[in-house]
């Protein structure tokens, strides 16, 4: 196995290490405050319900909205699938038939697939295909609504190609219309400041583990009175929409990571910046044909992908693999060529020869040198290999 200290680590969009203050937070709450936070019988369960509430208060506070909002789940798959199977089928309840759907062909599998999931139950579906940059505009959302369409779902920050969806612009047209928004944050909360209110977003996605926060939390957050179906049934946690005992070290440690997080937002999106100029202009000028995938301007600090012409996509990954830790697409593509890169009109081959660089907190200006540096040496064996 190669060491994973020797490896140059480019994946933190993948997945990011627990800060050490996080697992300070959820330690205590293993083996000394164990409680149940449904047992309030008990003064376990007591100490625990209350440190679930602060955490809560703490993690609404971030997103600016009141704590019976967040419904907590295991992740962002969960809350992605609870919005979506859970609002369309309570729609379907009420109306007494299923209705039309609309998401955007870049979304994650967390999204499309409770989609295609909810064709399978009689409800219509439009996928859009964003521009070449990766954007939908506002044009495209108003082609796609139909008489029925009750629900559209855009994520705000995407997780291959890092692009940032125009989200107010088509919050407002859901908006005028009566359809309820859902967005995935998974990759933007912790990496921009929103208000959710202010933009007009009814559902919205976030995880913990994509801000060094532990794996195995997340939440949905809903806006008051929106009609939800549970997925899964039991004690009635979280309002009746997500039962199963809560998490509570989790919990705390996402709390925790929030914490850090933005209290430290402006250093950290500074220090993406810097290192995602300097890696894209250090990139550029070694391999000068290069495809950046995705919108310069209108993306995340923490991400950078591109597309090199010329090379054989899995000769690259195998060159690269032993030395840089990154990724051709998403973590949860099944090895499959990226379907958002499919979507922006690049070949299976040329979706193949991609790389997903992405930055994280503890990312210094000597490996960004060194990941260029490896590439480019990679790229120019390779095609002087052909
Ligand atoms: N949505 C997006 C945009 C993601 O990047 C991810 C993680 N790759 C998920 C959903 C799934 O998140 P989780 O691992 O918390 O289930």
């Amino acid at each position: 196995m190669t060491d994973q200290k020797s490896l140059l680590h480019f994946d933190y969009q993948a997945s990011t290490p627990c800060e050490p203050k996080v697992l300070e937070a959820m330690q205590p709450y293993w083996c000394e405050f164990w409680g149940n936070a449904s047992s309030l019988q008990s003064r376990a369960g007591l100490q625990a319900s209350a440190a679930v509430s602060f955490a809560r208060e703490e993690l609404a506070a971030y997103l600016r909205v009141k704590p019976q909002r967040l419904i907590l789940t295991s992740g962002a798959t969960e809350a992605n699938n609870l919005a979506l199977l859970g609002h369309a089928r309570a729609r379907a309840l009420e109306l007494g038939r299923p209705g039309h759907l609309i998401t955007v062909a870049t979304e994650h599998h967390s999204v499309i697939d409770p989609l295609r999931q909810l064709q399978c139950e009689g409800f219509r579906l439009t996928e859009i295909t964003p521009a070449q940059d990766g954007l939908l505009s506002s044009n495209q959302l108003i082609d796609a609504f139909e008489n029925d369409t009750f629900l559209v779902s855009i994520m705000m920050a995407n997780n291959e190609i890092g692009v940032l969806q125009p989200l107010a612009e088509l919050a407002k047209l859901c908006s005028e219309r009566g359809v309820i928004l859902h967005s995935d944050a998974a990759q933007a909360f912790g990496q921009l400041t929103f208000d959710i209110d202010k933009i007009g977003i009814d559902l919205l996605t976030i995880s913990g583990h994509k801000i060094y926060g532990p794996k195995g939390i997340g939440a949905l957050v809903v806006k008051p009175n929106l009609p939800i179906v549970p997925l899964q049934w039991g004690g009635g946690q979280e309002s009746g929409i997500r039962s199963g005992t809560i998490p509570v070290p989790l919990v705390l440690g996402f709390a925790k990571a929030a914490e850090i997080t933005f209290k430290n937002l402006e250093r950290y999106q500074d220090h993406y910046l810097f290192l995602q100029n300097e890696l894209w202009n250090r990139l550029k000028l070694e391999i000068p044909n290069l495809i950046l995938n995705g919108s310069l301007n209108k993306r995340l600090p923490n991400n950078l992908n591109f597309t090199i012409p010329d090379v054989k996509g899995s000769s690259l990954h195998k060159s690269l693999r032993p030395f840089i830790h990154c990724s051709s697409g998403s973590a949860c593509s099944n090895g499959e060529p990226s379907h958002v890169l499919r979507a922006l009109g690049r070949t299976k081959e040329e979706s193949e020869a991609s790389i997903r660089l992405s930055i994280g907190r503890n990312t210094k200006i000597d490996h960004v040198k060194r990941v260029v540096s490896l590439i480019s040496s990679t790229v120019k064996e390779l095609r002087e290999e052909k």
